[in-house]
């Protein structure tokens, strides 16, 4: 396997990875690269592959490994050629792509295609743990809310949501930064009285002595303290004064809510954080092409071990607040 014969379009990918045998050898490639894969039992670097069986035997032990074994693929009766095309899909997306769409594009159940959007997704997520901004640079800090609109609902369920209610009711509330110098962006899913949270994201996320533009929301006349510059617009009177606004994260909103809205329809709030993500990648690697996108997609794959059915539940409810909406929406997307 070497770069210049690696796909470039999705007609290439499909083709490429048609053959099982050979994403076996494709991800042994990525993950172990020209080595065994060392033994979990014995620590022995010689293996043997079985290629009726298409997994890794141990030489000392005899000890078996598959390839998809501590990877988001691991625990998954889908083919690997299925998943990589998922991948190729999902990373190079314009605008997204709903479950229903990988469905009928995989062949696979729509049931499956669900499963393999969210560990997809969780591979996107690759932990841009690099902080923004510095002395004399600037971040765009903003809040949104996402959620269903009311005139897509039926009227009793809308008037059971929203009569007497303003603001972000029935919304899940998220918080943005955008790096101006580097044009990349940071976004997680706040819960609704959000004062603290976000006073905690912006010290995790830049670094001390950057200058922050925000709206004229309370929660923000603390980053003086905390050693930051601070700046803000008020939204009720000008949207631009001067160098100070957020017109960059806003953009960012909007290029996130029509693919939310437009290719998900409707998202269940506490899976939000997983398609903040998916949109976030495809923000910040915009200047790619589509094989760089494929392939940083899937270095995420074998990141952080192996996120199973049960760490993909643990962070669903990490990431529900008891202070959340929770009814649930029209259909998962
Ligand atoms: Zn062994």
């Amino acid at each position: 396997m070497s770069e210049n014969t690696l796909p470039k379009t999705l007609h290439q990918a499909v083709t490429y990875f048609a053959d099982e045998e050979l994403c076996v050898k494709f991800i042994a490639a990525l993950r172990w690269g020209n080595k065994m894969p060392k033994c979990q039992q014995c620590g022995a670097e010689r293996a043997s592959y079985l290629s009726t069986r298409r997994i890794f035997k141990c030489l000392e032990c005899g000890k078996q490994v598959s390839v998809k074994v501590g990877t988001i693929f691991e625990d998954s009766p889908i083919p690997l050629n299925k998943w990589l095309a998922g991948f190729w899909l999902i990373a190079n997306a314009k605008n997204g792509i709903s479950s229903w769409e990988l469905h009928r594009a995989l062949g696979i159940t729509q049931k499956s295609a669900w499963f393999m959007g969210h560990r997809i997704r969780l591979a996107l997520q690759n932990g841009s743990i690099e902080k923004m901004g510095g002395e004399g640079e600037t971040i765009e800090g903003d809040e949104t809310y996402i959620g269903a609109k009311a005139r897509n609902m039926h009227w009793d369920k809308r008037r059971a949501r929203f009569q007497g209610r303003t603001g972000g009711f029935g919304k899940q509330a998220v918080f943005g930064m955008l790096d101006r110098k580097s044009r990349k962006v940071k976004v997680r899913a706040i819960p609704a009285s959000w004062k603290d949270d976000v006073r905690e994201i912006i010290k995790d996320s830049a670094l001390p002595g950057s200058t922050i533009f925000s709206d004229e929301h309370g929660a923000y006349h603390t980053l003086a303290k905390d050693g930051f510059v601070h700046d803000f617009v008020r939204h009720a009177e000008t949207y631009v004064n001067g160098a100070v606004h957020t017109n960059g994260i806003e953009n960012f909103w909007s290029l996130l809510k029509s693919c939310l809205y437009g290719t998900h329809v409707s998202i269940e709030p506490f899976h939000t954080f997983r398609y903040l993500d998916e949109e976030a990648f495809r923000f910040n690697e915009r200047f790619g092409n589509d094989q760089d996108h494929f392939m940083l997609a899937l270095t995420g794959a074998f990141g952080n071990g192996s996120p199973t059915k049960t760490s993909l539940e643990r962070s669903k409810h990490q990431a529900q607040r008891p202070d959340q909406f929770k009814a649930p929406m029209a259909r998962e997307a």
